[in-house]
């Protein structure tokens, strides 16, 4: 509660005594005048000021009281309800300034500072729209303080992983410039080089741009109600001939068929292609790629799984960070930018679902839930 301060108090109790002294003179001032006007004209006096009598009513005198106590009572009804309204004006308007300080404090960039007190009324609304507002703002200045962070960061590790295929083309080719080559192989072999390098750094702008254009809502999504059985059938199908050079099946285990979901299309696939793309391609010792669906009440889960060496513990909670890589596949020729999970992360936050992961023995099962149908504001126009 608000507690006023000693100066505010004996001001309060002195307006007080004044309003009770002003009130005084005035209710004398009235009774003086009615009096006068009764002394000199007697013939107004319809009763008013009649004294005060006793009647009899059997063996009990009564005291009848006379209009002029009554007059006096009421006065000192209004008096007192004068005084409690000066007083509760009074008191609201120390309240207000109290809120007004406060508010001025908190303006002056105390943003950490809330309004410490409640008081009854009205006025509580007022401060708990403040400290709603307050909250609010700093919570957005919070979130465009992480978005700056992770722009800066996507700048340095980019321009890290951009500068070493980078530094290996201009070696490759510097060599060819200054004519350090011993026969036209190894010009054919250093070119070769330049390019997958090339190709490396296409794939990872590539990917980094998709990245940028989702995470950073270049675009509004364009929602559009699509059978997901058939799309994820065709996803499966454009693995087929990789997975078989492999030595491993794709599978498919769907729930029901049609399955209309509201989805963008071309950005549901992308998740599934990076999914399938990296059980295949991570998927070590593996025999199969598991996709498959399941309805629960108004979303759908779908996994896409495989067997093989499981992914350690540590990596896992990693794993939708950009730019992480596990360290068995850094080393290997896959050439991936770390990139993939990070997208798949963000186009799924976009469709309002959530993807996990889990790994053991038995498999690697990576799990994407969305709802049936997006929240419908979200909807395409
Ligand atoms: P990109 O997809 O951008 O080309 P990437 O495949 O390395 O590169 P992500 O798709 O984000 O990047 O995957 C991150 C890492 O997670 C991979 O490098 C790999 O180590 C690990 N990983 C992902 N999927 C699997 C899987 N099914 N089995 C084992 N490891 C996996
Ligand atoms: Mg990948």
């Amino acid at each position: 509660m608000l507690k006023l301060t000693r100066r505010e108090k004996s001001s309060l109790i002195l307006e007080g005594i004044l309003t009770i002294i002003l009130l005084g003179l005035l209710n004398l001032a009235v009774l003086t005048i009615l009096q006068i006007l009764m002394v000199n004209q007697p013939g107004v006096n319809l009763g008013f000021f009649v004294m005060q009598q006793s009647v009899a009513v059997g063996p009990i005198r009564m005291r009848i009281v006379g209009a002029q106590q009554i007059l006096v009572i009421l006065m000192l009804v209004a008096d007192f309800v004068i005084l409690w309204w000066r007083m509760v004006r009074r008191y609201h308007q120390y309240q207000m300034d109290h809120i007004i300080s406060e508010l001025h404090y908190i303006a002056q960039g105390h943003l950490d500072h809330r309004i410490p007190f409640s008081v009854k009324g009205v006025q509580q609304h007022v401060i708990t729209s403040v400290n709603a507002l307050v909250d609010s703002t700093v919570r957005s200045m919070k979130e465009e303080r992480e978005i700056e962070k992770s722009k800066d960061e996507l700048i340095t590790n980019v321009s890290h992983d951009l500068r070493t295929p980078l530094t290996s083309i201009i070696g490759y080719l510097g060599l060819i410039e200054n004519h350090q080559y011993r026969s036209e192989e190894e010009i054919v072999q250093f070119a070769n080089i330049a390019y997958n390098k090339a190709q490396q750094m296409k794939s990872m702008v590539d990917d980094l741009f998709e990245y940028t254009k989702v995470q950073f809502n270049a675009e509004k999504p364009k929602f559009v109600e699509v059978d997901l059985t058939q799309l994820l059938e065709q996803v499966s199908a454009s693995f087929e001939l990789e997975a078989e050079k492999h030595g491993i099946q794709m599978q498919t285990d769907f729930a029901q068929s049609p399955l209309m979901v509201e989805v963008v299309p071309d950005k549901i696939g992308r998740v599934f292609s990076n999914l399938v793309s990296n059980a295949l391609k991570y998927g070590d010792g593996s025999t199969y790629v598991r996709i498959a669906t399941r309805v629960k009440d108004d979303q759908v889960d779908i996994t896409v799984a495989n067997d093989g060496v499981p992914i350690s513990e540590e990596s896992v909670q990693h794993l939708f960070e950009r730019f992480y890589r596990v360290e068995s596949s850094r080393s290997k020729q896959t050439g991936g930018t770390g990139l993939g999970l990070a997208i798949v992360q963000s186009i799924i936050e976009t469709h309002h679902g959530h993807v996990g992961v889990k790994s053991d023995e038995s498999a690697t099962t990576f799990t994407v839930s969305i709802p049936l149908q997006q929240p419908k504001d979200q909807q395409a126009h």
